[in-house]
């Protein structure tokens, strides 16, 4: 995968005021009606592990210091932090449908969504949040409807299939329609850097016999699997056109010195945030 973050066909890496962050171009296309990003480390307050852009109130780093970076992120997208939604992440494969009545769970109170690793509204003006430090981020939107979602998908959500959830609960609860759907497979563990055991790979072809392909035997028990291109096929699998879908191909781990990393950096690290809120 790609070392170095750089513009290109798919992302387009921005620095506001020094905060950075990504953004894919087909979700771009619709700035007037949707914000979002992916945040990087670079362009917040904390220091140490969490050096310096950290997003996750639940890393060795002080409330004030994630406020101040959400703040910063918050005013580079123009979105409110009291608007903001957040997902507790339990690596599970259930998406949450949220209202203008959750607005500031997780930030500006305490939340009672729990359980959840993936959010969906069709309201104006509630951020939905997800965190990062190696899981897959997958961006949603569907213009027709005017629906957002954003799921969290580590090797256990891919596995479950919750970018098909995403899509399914975009569907039932929306009316969406698959092919309508804009998606964006965001910076995550690559292929280069995903070692497992013979346990998890199992896992991959017990349950979809296809990502064989996307399996790479490296050692006598160990696997190297690609979650971007397992997303990506998940999601065309259920009626999401491949064209429609924007792969950043970057690996997290490779670019340790733009994303926090839970691998590279050996757990001692921050989080990253992925957020979309229509406007
Ligand atoms: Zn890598």
């Amino acid at each position: 995968m790609k070392k170095g973050i750089i513009n290109s066909e798919n992302i387009c890496y921005i620095n506001h005021n020094g905060v950075e962050y990504i953004q894919f171009k087909n979700l771009k296309k619709y700035d007037n009606a949707i914000t979002h990003c992916f945040t990087t480390r670079k362009g917040g307050v904390s220091s140490g592990e969490c050096e310096s852009l950290n997003l996750g109130f639940s890393r060795k780093d002080s409330r004030d210091n994630v406020m101040e970076n959400f703040k910063r992120v918050a005013k580079a997208i123009s979105v409110d932090c009291r608007n903001m939604v957040f997902a507790n992440q339990v690596h599970d494969n259930k998406i949450k449908e949220v209202g203008e009545g959750d607005r500031g769970k997780g930030i500006t109170e305490e939340s009672d969504i729990i359980g959840y690793d993936g959010l969906v509204t069709n309201q104006r003006e509630v951020a939905l949040v997800t965190f990062y430090a190696d899981c897959v981020p997958v961006f949603f939107y569907d213009p027709e409807k005017n629906v957002i979602a954003v799921s969290h998908s580590g090797w256990r959500g891919t596995v479950k299939k919750i970018s098909a959830q995403t899509v399914n609960k975009m569907q039932n609860a929306y009316g969406c329609r698959a092919e309508n759907i804009e998606a964006a497979i965001g910076p995550s563990i690559g292929r280069c850097c995903f070692e497992v055991g013979e346990e998890v790979y199992r896992e991959f072809v017990d349950k979809m016999g296809w990502s064989d392909k996307f399996c790479k035997k490296t050692g006598t028990s160990k696997w190297h699997i690609d979650l971007q291109e397992i997303i990506k096929k998940t999601l065309t699998e259920c009626g999401v056109r491949e064209e429609n879908i924007c792969m950043c191909n970057i690996c997290t781990r490779c670019n340790r010195d733009v994303f926090f990393s839970h691998r590279g950096d050996h757990g001692k690290t921050g989080s990253m945030a992925a957020i979309i809120q229509l406007r």
